[in-house]
């Protein structure tokens, strides 16, 4: 049997079942780490089966726990597993895992917020972001082309397929947005896991966070998450998973959402300048677009470059932030990039600051008058 049929029919032997795990190491679950489990192998499977093929994949798993998820990647065939978990109880029911696995499993006990996923795997599990990189690298010694016939490249070369490298999680609701927007950051620069390329993500979040996470244009749930992950990837939100099926049960449902990272994204503008677009728009839902757009610009010249703004981007200033499509905001940030690259000093405009520095002053200042309405007249 050649040693990828091996890998692909790995199967774990039996094991204490996650209940009995839990029970073993006296798991109470912490409602700091926002902690609530999954018990059912049939469930996590599911979750895994939304990753795609694992076999002879490379994964990342965030926030295993008692190992649930776990032990379904592994059943999936995956050639190499790391597991960040950031409480230490787990550890030795983690180290059973690995032991039941030998050489599959690695555990880093550690933050994923600030895991350096660049370091984790080897570099030949990357792959090129788009075509036209992979075509440079035709003639160099390309990971996976080693031994194929010219054709067999060529084709691969047109496909330009993501790495075999995922990222799954049953993650923890206090850190699944802030992780997933560290993410898209992260994907938007290629570092951190984008260092090997397209690697897809398969990820838990509150119903209503996948919910916005993928909703579409003139949706209720449409918001600056969508736009924000929709310019980036390709964001599917699988299925939910009731509640009741976690232990102990959280107060609201669980959406599973897969992304998978475009070649180029829709926008191509640096992260933090397309975030804060969005975020200005979005910051009156309800009304016409040009309202959000306006805070973009400081009071002496708001509505001359609101104006010049949505001409240039050729947008219809009464359309709302949620009627607007990926293409509207390509349009809006390339327009925005384009006056701030004849006046710099606009980049650094926030106008939540103003209002700040204002509110600020008028408290400072407010003594002072206080004093002169009372001081006795003449
Ligand atoms: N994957 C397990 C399951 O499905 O049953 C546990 C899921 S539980 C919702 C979240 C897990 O993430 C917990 O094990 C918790 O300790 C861990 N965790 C919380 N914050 C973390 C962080 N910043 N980095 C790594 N793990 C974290």
């Amino acid at each position: 049997m050649s040693a990828s049929r091996k890998l692909a029919s790995f199967r774990l032997p039996p094991l204490p079942t996650i209940g009995e795990l839990i029970k073993l190491y006296n798991l109470r679950a912490e409602k700091q780490l926002s902690q609530n489990f999954l018990l059912d192998l049939k469930l996590t499977d599911k979750i895994v089966r939304q990753a795609g093929n694992l076999k002879n994949a490379h994964v990342c798993e965030v926030g295993p726990g008692p190992g649930g998820l776990t032990r379904s990647i592994l059943n999936a065939g995956v050639a190499d597993l790391v597991v960040v978990e950031k409480d230490s109880r787990f550890i030795p029911g983690l180290k059973l895992l690995s032991d039941a696995a030998p050489g599959k499993l690695r555990i880093v006990h550690g933050d994923i917020l600030t895991y350096r996923m660049d370091r984790g795997f080897a570099k030949d599990v990357s792959r090129p972001w788009e075509e036209g990189e992979k075509m440079k690298r035709y003639n160099l010694p390309l990971q996976g082309c080693e031994g194929i016939t010219r054709s067999e490249k060529v084709r691969k070369c047109v496909s330009a397929d993501p790495p075999n490298l995922h990222i799954i999680g049953n993650l923890p609701f206090n850190v699944s947005t802030p992780l997933i927007i560290k993410w898209l950051e992260d994907m938007s620069n290629r570092t951190g896991p984008f260092t090997f390329g397209r690697t897809r993500l398969t990820l838990t979040f509150q119903k209503e966070v996948a919910e916005r996470l993928s909703a579409s244009t003139s949706s209720r749930q449409r918001s600056r998450l969508s736009v924000m992950a929709q310019y980036l990837c390709q964001v599917h939100n699988c299925f939910t998973i009731p509640g009741r099926a976690f232990v102990p049960k959280p107060e609201v449902d669980v959406g599973v959402v897969h992304f998978t990272p475009l070649a180029q994204p829709q926008i191509q503008q640096p992260f933090k300048l397309v975030e804060k677009v969005v975020r200005n728009v979005f910051q009156f839902r309800r009304k016409y677009c040009y309202r959000g757009i306006e805070m973009l610009f400081p009071d002496a010249c708001r509505i001359e470059l609101t104006q010049e703004m949505m001409q240039r981007a050729d947008v219809d200033p009464s359309l709302r932030p949620t009627e607007l499509t990926i293409p509207h905001f390509k349009a809006l940030v390339d327009a925005y990039a384009h006056l701030c690259a004849s006046e710099p000093s606009l980049l650094s405009y926030e106008h939540r600051e103003e209002l700040q520095l204002r509110h600020h002053q008028k408290k400072t200042k407010r003594p002072a008058d206080t004093l002169m309405d009372t001081t006795p007249g003449p």
